[in-house]
Parts: C-alpha cells; sequence; structure tokens
C-alpha cells in the first residue's frame, strides 16, 4: 500500500489495487517477505511470534510499524458513511463503493490529506465537497497564509467549499449520516463523511516489548535509529520519535521522505555504526487541479516562532522559457533566511508540477548549509522545455533579493 496514494484511489487511480507496491520489488532484491502480522517481541529468546503462531529469530530488529490514524471523539463517528483515512484495502474498496452516488460530502480536517481528498472527490463525480478546517486556513501548519490563501482560492475555483476557523461537533443521522454539527450551530447536509486530521505513532508491539516510548508517544531512539532501551532493537518512521534539525527539540512531524531517510540510516547502522541522523527538515508538497504547493523546512511564521530573525526573498517568473512554451506555469518561490548568519531556513513555493523537485533542491540545500550568499550563486542547469530560464530562475533569484537585505 502507498499511503500517499490513498487519496488519489478515489479519483486518478481508481482503485485500492491499483496502489500498492508489488512483491516482486522485494523478491528481486533478495528479501523474504511473510506476509502476517507480529503478535510479540521476545527480547531474551530474540525471536518474534506472528498471530498465526509462527516464530522468527532475530540477531537485529527493526520495527517499521507506522501509524494510525487519529480519531476525533466526535459523536456519530460510528455511523455507516463515516470514514477515517485508513491504510488498508478492504476498508477503502468499501469507502469506494460507498461513495459512489454521494451527492453531498464534509471532509473534517484541511491538512494535505483533506486537501487531496476534496480535490480527488471532485474528479469524475459530481459532489458537493466541503472541507471544515478548525484553524483559519487549509493547510496552515505547513505553509505561510500567502500559499494557503492561493491553495484555498484554487480549492474554491474546483468547485470545493472551504469552511475555515469552524469545527465539527457532531456527526449527524440515525444509522446512516445525514449531516453534521458545525461548533457556531450551524448543520450541513452530508451522506459522507470523511475525517483526515492526522497520525499517532503505532507502538503497541513497542509497548508490550518494554521498549521505552518518549514524550510524543513515539519510540525513544538515539542519532543512529537505535531504541534506547535495546541495542539489538531500531526503530525507524513514522513510529519512531523525531527531533527538529533546526532547534533540535522533539518533532511530530510524520512524512514518507523522513521514514525512508530514517529506514537507510537504520540500514546502514545495523551492524556497524556508520551514519546519524541530522533531524528533520519537513518537506511537504502537494497538488489542488493543476496548482501544486509546497514547503520545505520552516516557514516564516514558524521561523519567528522559533525565534529566528528572518530576512526572506521572494520571486516569481514561468517555469518554461519562453513563457510560450507548452506547460509553462507561473511559479513563485519564497525563502526564508537566518539573518544572523545567512543560512537557508525554508522555502515555500506554488505553481505547476515542477514544484515537486523544487522542494526538494530546497531542501538539499537546506540540510547541507547554503547561505543566502551561496544559493544565489548556485548553478543550476535550464532547458526552454523543462526549467524557468536563467536569467528567471525563481530560486537564485529569491537568494539574490534577500542578500541584498542582509
Ligand atoms: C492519506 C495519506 C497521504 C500521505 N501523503 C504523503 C505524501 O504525499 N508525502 C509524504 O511524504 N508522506 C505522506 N504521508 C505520510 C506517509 O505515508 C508516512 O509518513 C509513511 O508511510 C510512513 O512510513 P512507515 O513505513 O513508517 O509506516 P507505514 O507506511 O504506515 O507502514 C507501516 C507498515 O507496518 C505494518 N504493520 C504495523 N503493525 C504490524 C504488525 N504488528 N505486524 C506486521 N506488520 C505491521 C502496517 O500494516 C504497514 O504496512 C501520507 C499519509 C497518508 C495516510
Amino acid at each position: 500500500m502507498v499511503p500517499c496514494g490513498i487519496p488519489y484511489i478515489f479519483g486518478t487511480v481508481g482503485s485500492p489495487e491499483k496502489n500498492l507496491i508489488p512483491d516482486a520489488l522485494l523478491s528481486k532484491n533478495g528479501i523474504e517477505l511473510i506476509k502476517a502480522e507480529v503478535a510479540g517481541i521476545d527480547r531474551d529468546k530474540k525471536n518474534v511470534s506472528t498471530v498465526s503462531g509462527d516464530t522468527v529469530s532475530y540477531d537485529k530488529l527493526v520495527l517499521a510499524t507506522g501509524s494510525l490514524p487519529i480519531h476525533l471523539p466526535i459523536p456519530g463517528l460510528d455511523k455507516e458513511n463515516a470514514f477515517i483515512v485508513k491504510k488498508d484495502v478492504a476498508y477503502l474498496n468499501n469507502m469506494l463503493a460507498a461513495m459512489s452516488g454521494v451527492k453531498d460530502i464534509v471532509i473534517i480536517g484541511g491538512g494535505f490529506i483533506g486537501v487531496e481528498f476534496a480535490d480527488e472527490c471532485k474528479k469524475n463525480r459530481d459532489a458537493n465537497v466541503t472541507i471544515v478546517e478548525i484553524l483559519p486556513h487549509c493547510l496552515q501548519l505547513a505553509l505561510d497564509t500567502e500559499f494557503c490563501d492561493e491553495a484555498e482560492n484554487t480549492l474554491t475555483e474546483r468547485g470545493v467549499k472551504v469552511l475555515a476557523t469552524q469545527r465539527v461537533e457532531a456527526i449527524l443521522g440515525d444509522k446512516k449520516v445525514t449531516g453534521v454539527k458545525l461548533s457556531g450551530g450551524d448543520e450541513l447536509k452530508a451522506d459522507m463523511v470523511i475525517l483526515g486530521v492526522g497520525a499517532r505513532p503505532n507502538t503497541e508491539l513497542a509497548e508490550k516489548a518494554g521498549l521505552q516510548l518518549g514524550s510524543t508517544k513515539a519510540i525513544q531512539v538515539d542519532n543512529y535509529m537505535r531504541t534506547v532501551t535495546d541495542a539489538s532493537i531500531f526503530a525507524c518512521g513514522d513510529c519512531a520519535e523525531k527531533y527538529s534539525f533546526f532547534s533540535g527539540k522533539l518533532s511530530r512531524l510524520m512524512l514518507a521522505s523522513i521514514a525512508t531517510a530514517e529506514a537507510r540510516i537504520a540500514g546502514a547502522n545495523l551492524f556497524d555504526t556508520r551514519c546519524s541522523n541530522c533531524g528533520v527538515i519537513g518537506v511537504f508538497s502537494t497538488i489542488i487541479g493543476e496548482r501544486a504547493f509546497g514547503c520545505a523546512g520552516l516557514t516564516e511564521a514558524v521561523a519567528n516562532q522559533e525565534g529566528f530573525e528572518v530576512v526572506t526573498g521572494e520571486s516569481t517568473a514561468v517555469d518554461r522559457h519562453p513563457g510560450s512554451m507548452p506547460g509553462a506555469a507561473p511559479t513563485k518561490v519564497k525563502l526564508v533566511f537566518s539573518r544572523d548568519n545567512g543560512l537557508l531556513l525554508g522555502g515555500g513555493v506554488s505553481g505547476g508540477r515542477s514544484v515537486g523537485e523544487l522542494m526538494n533542491v530546497i531542501s538539499a540545500c537546506i540540510q547541507y548549509g547554503m547561505t543566502a550568499y551561496e544559493v544565489s550563486l548556485f548553478q543550476m542547469g535550464t532547458h526552454p522545455a523543462l526549467t524557468a530560464s536563467p536569467i528567471a530562475y525563481q530560486l537564485t533569484n529569491a537568494a539574490e533579493l534577500a542578500v541584498a537585505k542582509l
């Protein structure tokens, strides 16, 4: 299952079966796959037992049990046609079947998952889709306000209704969902409700085995991804505790990009101490219709909250040159630097499909400690059909404008 692909089951991809990673990827690389649920870990005997009663012994064990969706205590969440975003093929098939023919879909939560669901629910379907978000903006935990505004406008153009600064208090209906009640007292018609408000680390196995959890309720690990309790057991991904690349404070970020980086670190360190985790930068990207949005590192708002005095630079240009090239999309880059030492702290981008890789470039610049001056001078490759013009390259130009302010 590709968790990041789950929203796309309901529009672009079409079925949970088309959102699976083939087992052959493992077998072709000499990895044995046993399909079973692990019920317990015996740390003294160094084995794991499955629900079906088998045991598998280990020298080193890696826990990668992921996360579980957060259930809010909203009355009525148990009604028919109220769904939580679960990573479960059978459940998602039921959800897909239930969606055929519905007229009014309410999505609780305007983070990436809620926004992606809303956009996908509008594809090939004549349904009214409403997002109810408790914060003043959708995507506010990841993007600066100007990007949130643009994303909300794009949602509105796509026919999605956004109700921000509102909370769903109850899901209405007898057996089946008929609506939701908002905190202000208003009621919305709904024949389907989708809850997408985040995830919590899945630590049941670790807890049963006596492994220590941290204050974020994730498995406590050191910089090498070893659990702090047992040097033979590693943990990585959503189930493992994280800290910020910037402040060293604990972080609740859970992303596939973080999980895979941690998995590589855990794998490399199993029998030797080879590489260390530098903490989470946090790279988000998403697309609504044909408009993509992303952020790497700290937004300006979060950088300010963290006590950084910041300087920003912004540049907007089309991502092809000349702008008459097919697929050209206006693309805005905003970079956030520390006034103190010029280091890049974060970047936000909106634009066409080039946003996804642009975010990754910004993340690399952050991770390897580039300053505004260095970003402004970095040598990018350009091509008319593939990138912005070298004279209007948003990343270097945004950095150059920030250098002028430093
Ligand atoms: C709808 C959605 C969209 C997302 N979109 C993005 C995105 O666009 N970009 C991004 O970076 N991140 C995204 N994420 C987050 C990303 O999917 C997770 O951070 C990532 O999957 C974490 O990987 P993981 O291996 O730690 O956990 P998971 O992918 O959750 O994998 C854990 C696995 O362990 C298995 N497991 C658990 N317990 C047991 C047991 N006892 N025995 C055997 N197996 C067990 C589970 O069945 C599961 O297969 C999204 C998440 C969701 C839900």
